[in-house]
């Protein structure tokens, strides 16, 4: 079985950024900029910002976090928004979510100007996605995608399950899956029979949020299988996939952790990137 070592794939792609990002400064003077806005202090989100500053400016990438207090108006974040749209020098803005209750989140994402959209979630950006256009892809089903061209770069005609249809997860890894020609099956809490969904996989995606919920027996020989999830339990984290088992079938499989979360923020990084260079002329 091959053990698909995310951190190292995550290594590799933060290489080929950094130089990426050391060609387009000498081509253009600058370089690309990413601005992340916090607002409250819940700590995964600190963690989660914190981290995405510093590898961003281990690639050489303009970095700032604009933090807010959780009592921060709806409008006084809309109104920075629409600053940092206007601003030539963030190519990528991101806020991290969850948000507030009192702040909607629809509004918010609406307000990114789609160029600058590097988590995707604008309806644009999906939009061209699931038309085959050029787009910013959310970042975890993006890394996912790229885990699994590494481990299968031709990924015509495989059938492909992806459990859970979240628009973070399950809706764009669909798309991305798509346009490689896969026959892709989207499953979801109502669906009828999973685990024979599962068992006519070439490539398994988990992104559903409950622990080991994918068996090993759910899993034929020669299936590639992403784990995505990510449950904290009284064992400490797992993921979607009941690991020992699938391992004993599967052809490769992602740990948690170790697996898709470190190219999640490696693909926030390439996002930022692609939004500079589509702004160039
Ligand atoms: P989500 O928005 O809660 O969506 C979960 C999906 O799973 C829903 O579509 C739901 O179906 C489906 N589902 C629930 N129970 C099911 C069951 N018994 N059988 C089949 N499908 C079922 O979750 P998410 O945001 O996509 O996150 C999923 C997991 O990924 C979580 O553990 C999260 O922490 C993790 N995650 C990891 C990363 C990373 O970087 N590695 C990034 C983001 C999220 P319905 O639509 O019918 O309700």
């Amino acid at each position: 079985m091959i053990l698909i070592d995310g951190k190292k794939a995550a290594e590799e792609l933060r290489e080929e950024l950094k130089k990426e990002v050391s060609d387009l400064k000498a081509k253009y003077n600058k370089v690309p900029g990413l601005t992340v806005i916090l607002i409250g202090d819940m700590a995964p989100s600190q963690i989660y910002v914190r981290n995405k500053e510093k590898s961003a400016k281990e690639v050489g990438l303009k970095s700032d976090v604009i933090r807010y207090p959780d009592s921060a108006e709806e409008k006084v974040i809309l109104d920075k928004i629409k600053e940092l749209n206007l601003d030539d020098t963030v190519s990528g803005i991101l806020v991290q979510l969850p948000l507030p209750k009192h702040i909607n989140k629809q509004k918010v994402i609406e307000a990114i100007h789609p160029s600058k959209d590097v988590d995707g979630f604008h309806p644009m950006n999906v939009g061209n996605l699931s038309s085959g256009y050029e787009s910013s892809v959310p970042c975890t089903p993006l890394g996912c995608y790229l885990l699994i061209k590494k481990v299968e770069p031709n990924l015509n005609g495989k059938k492909a399950v992806i459990v859970g249809r979240s628009n973070l997860n399950g809706k764009p890894m669909t798309q991305l899956l798509l346009k490689e020609n896969c026959t892709v099956t989207i499953t979801h809490s109502r669906t009828k029979d999973l685990k024979g969904e599962c068992l006519e996989a070439d490539i398994i995606v988990a992104a559903v949020g409950i622990p080991e919920l994918v068996k090993g027996d759910w899993v034929k020989k020669d299936t590639i299988v992403i784990d995505v999830g990510i449950n904290k339990t009284d064992k400490g984290i797992v993921g979607d996939v009941a690991f020992d088992e699938v391992s004993k079938n599967a052809k490769a499989l992602t740990p948690v952790p170790g697996g898709v979360g470190p190219m999640t923020i490696a693909c926030l990084l390439k996002n930022t990137i692609d939004c500079f260079k589509r702004t160039q002329v």
